[in-house]
């Protein structure tokens, strides 16, 4: 793991080390950037520590980068500018120390070795020098670069304390384990579940941040089997954690719906980086555990998992503060669409079927057929074939209904102003009730899909409602 400084070129570091030589307050850049240096990962971000004034040094720096706006947090004496699609934070070094009803600490100036304790990993709590003396040199009191190497991660003091003075650095140490591929250290881990309960002060903000990081990792069920080993998903998600088990009954058993539902969410990670789609992978069976029923025949059934699970989906999003806007109806339609393709498979399938799905799927097609193929999760590889090649019989046969009837956003060939204009009608019920049932008799396949087909039907309708045809 060699420290290459080549970064020390560039123009940003050029002018802090600059403003440092002339200026002379200690200064390191620390954390993540370091880290990913090491690892040989690029960072967007950068973080600069001072033993001084932050905010001074950042408007210094500012001033030889052709004045990007610097942006002042004097709460914190934080301050930090975007340069190239950079962001540049500097810090003034601090110690803090905590309530025990809050994360915002008492923050008091500091030294770097204070600012390093006061970090949430070892690894993160990695500082290399911008001074003029020895410029370049990597300061790692708690043998950082040690655990990089071993792929440990560690808190930098006593777990307990570190973990109890700012409660959502547990969630971080999943999310970087998860995003790492690294272990978490053994006391570390055991100061997991001892300090679970402190999550409750930790606004749910913070907390699904984290949590969306650790689903966008390429292999999110590490991350999601340390959350709920330890307790943690248990604060937050116990939805989640009731797909976690087994029922036997007759000798008959179930599979576990919380690894399932795991190995879904980790096969659509290396199809897809859609954050949403991921979150349809992870909420699709979560009405299992309220819809499980025993049926002494056919075992175990969750009728209408898919229809109580989309009920289920506004709920879980309000309760995370996650988007209540398109992208939780998105969620909530593959939730409930999901099991729909694989009927579709049979060998005789009505053409209205298919037209049904195109038009209740319109544009999410594509991503309900890689919903639908991740949820193969069967350790028999040829069953698992079996399957994936009856997808493929389901996406030709959409393709060819989609080519003949376009269902797909598909607009009714009669408008409700048509309908309002041949029966001279005002808005309301009658008009809607028409329209569906114009649309029914397209998708049943009972007229096709053009304007004047759909107009006689509309009269005939509207004559046997009762109304009265307007002479044109
Ligand atoms: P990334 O930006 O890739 O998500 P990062 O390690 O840079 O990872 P940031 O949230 O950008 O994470 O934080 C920058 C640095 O600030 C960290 O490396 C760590 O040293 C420190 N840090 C951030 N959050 C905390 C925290 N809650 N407790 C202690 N130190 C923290
Ligand atoms: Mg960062």
């Amino acid at each position: 793991m060699e420290l290459d400084v080549a970064f020390l070129e560039s123009k940003v570091f050029k002018a802090v080390c600059d403003e440092v030589a002339a200026h002379q307050d200690a200064t390191y850049v620390i954390g993540g950037f370091v880290r990913d240096l090491l690892l040989g990962k690029e960072s967007k971000d950068i973080d600069i520590v001072i033993e001084g004034d932050g905010t001074v040094l950042a408007q210094n720096v500012a001033k030889k980068l052709g004045n990007p706006k610097v942006s002042i947090f004097k709460t914190y004496g934080t301050a930090m500018f975007n340069y190239k699609g950079m962001e540049v934070e500097f810090v003034g070094a601090r110690k803090e120390s905590y309530h025990q009803s809050s994360r915002n600490p008492i923050v008091e100036k500091g030294t770097l070795k204070e600012d390093q304790d006061r970090r949430d990993f070892t690894i993160n709590a990695l500082a290399i020098s911008l001074n003029p003396l020895d410029k370049g040199q990597l300061v790692d009191p708690f043998d950082g670069v040690q655990d990089l190497k071993n792929q440990i991660i560690r808190t930098p003091l006593d777990p307990d304390i570190t973990f109890s003075d700012d409660p959502l650095r547990m969630l971080r140490a999943v999310r970087f384990a998860s995003q790492l591929g690294f272990e978490i250290e053994e006391k570390t881990y055991e100061a997991l579940s001892r300090n679970k309960e402190r999550l409750s002060i930790i606004s749910k903000e913070r907390i699904i941040d984290e949590f969306n990081k650790i689903l966008l990792s390429s292999k999110p069920s590490v991350g999601f089997k340390l959350l709920f080993d330890t307790g943690l998903l248990h604060q937050f998600f116990p939805e989640m954690v009731a797909l976690h088990g087994v029922k036997i009954k007759n000798g008959k058993s179930h599979k576990d719906n919380f690894y399932h539902t795991l190995q879904v969410i980790d096969n659509i990670s290396q199809n897809t980086d859609n954050l949403w789609l991921r979150w349809a992978a992870l909420l699709h069976d979560i009405a299992k555990p309220n819809t499980q029923r025993f049926d002494n025949k056919a075992g175990w059934t969750f009728h209408g998992h898919e229809v109580v699970g989309a009920k289920m989906v506004p709920k879980i999003f309000n309760r995370l503060k996650l988007p209540l806007n398109e992208k939780m109806k998105y969620v909530q339609k593959l939730v409930l669409l999901h099991l729909r393709p694989i009927v579709l498979a049979q060998e005789i399938v009505s053409d209205s079927a298919l037209r049904r799905l195109l038009f209740d799927c319109g544009d999410d097609l594509e991503d309900l057929m890689t919903l639908c193929e991740a949820d193969i999760t069967s350790k028999n590889q040829s069953r698992v074939n079996r399957y994936l090649q009856n997808f493929q019989i389901v996406r030709r046969k959409l393709k060819d209904v989609e080519e003949r009837d376009h269902m797909r956003n598909w607009q009714p060939p009669v408008s409700g102003a048509d309908i309002m204009l041949h029966f001279n009608l005002k808005p309301g019920k009658a008009i809607g009730e028409i329209k569906s049932f114009i649309t029914e008799a397209i998708l049943e396949g009972e007229i096709p899909n053009e304007r004047s087909a759909a107009l006689e039907l509309m009269i005939q309708r509207g004559v046997a409602m009762g109304l009265e045809l307007k002479h044109q």
